[in-house]
């Protein structure tokens, strides 16, 4: 069991994504977790205030430290063995990453998603706006992650792209085994032909062959 925790200004981007297919399958067998946690519930302040001004200018607000540390040490698993007369309980330590996301990070492989697959909890920071703080990348998360050169609106999409490749890792997330993990060759299902306006879109002959041999070497050739 993994659990992911996403800490966001937006938890309800989140609703149909954990609530349908192999997510909602994944949670109903307790394989994964997904634990979504509103930002603003670490504010202190009336008008629970996630953001502010960058130092030295500029356009657009930064997410601060505050609210995001708060949420970190409060979602963070803690593990207990059971109280009992006169013996401390023990806290042991869990494998757990925060990951802060982030267009300047480290790029999201499948390498990573696989060493995640291994851990107990992984806390997912989304910045929005201009970023996040940056003492956050510096003093409170494991990796700062990039699903790729490109500038989201927000760290949500990122947070859906870790959930997904670490959970198809997981032993019982999905039924075929060999399929979790490895870019598959190129796939055709019927009609054989497809009638495109004046084109005739055919299945390649090797695949209607019945030759496994012939069909595993040109599979291995197709990506
Ligand atoms: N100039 C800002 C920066 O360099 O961080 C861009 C902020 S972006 C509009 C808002 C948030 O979206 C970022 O803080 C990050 O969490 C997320 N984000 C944007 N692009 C991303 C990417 N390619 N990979 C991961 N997260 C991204």
């Amino acid at each position: 069991m993994i659990q992911f925790d996403v800490i966001t200004i937006f938890p309800e981007i989140f609703k149909g994504f954990v609530s349908e297919s192999l997510l909602a399958r994944g949670q109903k067998k307790k394989i994964i977790r997904i634990g979504l946690h509103n930002l603003r519930k670490w504010t202190t302040d009336k008008h629970k205030t996630v953001d502010d001004n960058p130092y030295g200018g500029g356009p657009g607000m930064v997410l601060k430290i505050e609210p995001i540390f708060k949420a970190v040490k409060s979602i963070e698993l803690k593990v207990k063995s059971k109280r009992s007369k006169n013996v401390k309980p023990k806290t042991y330590n869990l494998k757990q990453r925060v990951i802060l996301f982030s267009p300047r990070g480290k790029k999201l492989t499948q390498e990573l998603a696989k060493k995640w697959a291994k851990l107990d909890q992984l806390i997912f920071i989304c910045g929005r706006y201009e970023g996040v703080d940056e003492r956050v990348a510096d003093y409170i998360a494991d990796e700062v992650i990039s699903i790729g050169d490109y500038v989201l609106n927000g760290g949500e999409v990122a947070a859906m792209a870790v959930i997904e490749s670490v959970s198809r890792l997981i032993p019982g997330f999905i039924a075929k085994k060999e399929s979790a993990q490895k870019a598959d060759h190129a796939q055709y299902t019927r009609p054989e032909v497809f009638i495109m306006g004046k084109k005739r879109l055919k299945v390649p002959k090797v695949l209607l062959s019945g030759d496994h041999k012939k069909i595993k070497e040109w599979r291995k050739n197709i990506i």
